[in-house]
């Protein structure tokens, strides 16, 4: 059982997973390498003089990989409640994982969102058709799924899709922590 899987590994889902995994929760990532980010080039992210999108998302999953999260390469076809009852199962075309909590991180592709059932709104960004229905904090209308990025409805942009992913994994902390969750390392002597 995991405390969190991610479903997703551009900006949105590996920026999650490092601040999961950073905080000590067993976290796992899926994703199928078919992001939009993977065709970009970035010369408006803060903090970055410019990066091509394909090394981005690997320096993204190595920094979740250093903090101890575990990455699989699938497909993820399906998350709902367990039939057990206790927390969620992530269905994939390589087998299936339990998760406390699930967070999509799909990008602009909103079938798993579709398939699994979750409640769907028209997207408000250019291109973007359908995206997760969410609340302030990222939950989706099924308990314990939450999304964030592209998936989610925020501005298609890498610092906004990172940040988003890192906001509402800060709020699954919290919550499995039962307190706001900070994450502060303070400069080396
Ligand atoms: C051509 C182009 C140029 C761009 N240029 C810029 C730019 O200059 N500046 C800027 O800020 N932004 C730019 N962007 C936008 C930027 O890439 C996105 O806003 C943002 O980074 C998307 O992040 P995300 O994590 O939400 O989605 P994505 O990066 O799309 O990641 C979603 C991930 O989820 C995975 N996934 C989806 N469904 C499943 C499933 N069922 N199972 C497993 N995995 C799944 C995908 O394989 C993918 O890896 C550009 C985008 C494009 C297409």
């Amino acid at each position: 059982m995991y405390d969190i899987i991610i479903v997703g590994a551009g900006p949105a889902g590996a920026s999650a997973a490092i601040f999961s995994a950073k905080a000590g929760l067993k976290t796992l990532v899926l994703d199928n390498d078919k992001g939009m980010t993977k065709r970009a080039w970035i010369e408006n992210h803060y903090g970055v003089m410019e990066i091509d999108g394909p090394s981005m998302v690997e320096l993204g999953k190595k920094q979740a990989l250093k903090f101890g999260a575990e990455i699989v390469e699938t497909k993820v076809t399906f998350v709902g409640e367990a039939e057990a009852g206790e927390g969620l199962v992530v269905e994939t075309e390589g087998g299936n994982y339990e998760a406390k909590h699930v967070i999509l991180a799909t990008g602009a592709i909103p079938e798993l969102a579709e398939n699994s059932g979750l409640t769907i709104v028209d997207g408000t960004e250019p291109r973007i058709k359908f995206v997760a229905e969410v609340d302030e904090f990222g939950r989706t209308s099924t308990p314990g799924i939450w999304a964030a990025g592209v998936a989610a409805g925020v501005s298609v942009h890498s610092i906004i899709t990172a940040g988003d992913g890192a906001r509402v994994a800060i709020n699954v902390i919290s919550e499995i922590k039962g307190q706001r969750y900070v994450d502060h390392d303070v400069l080396k002597a």
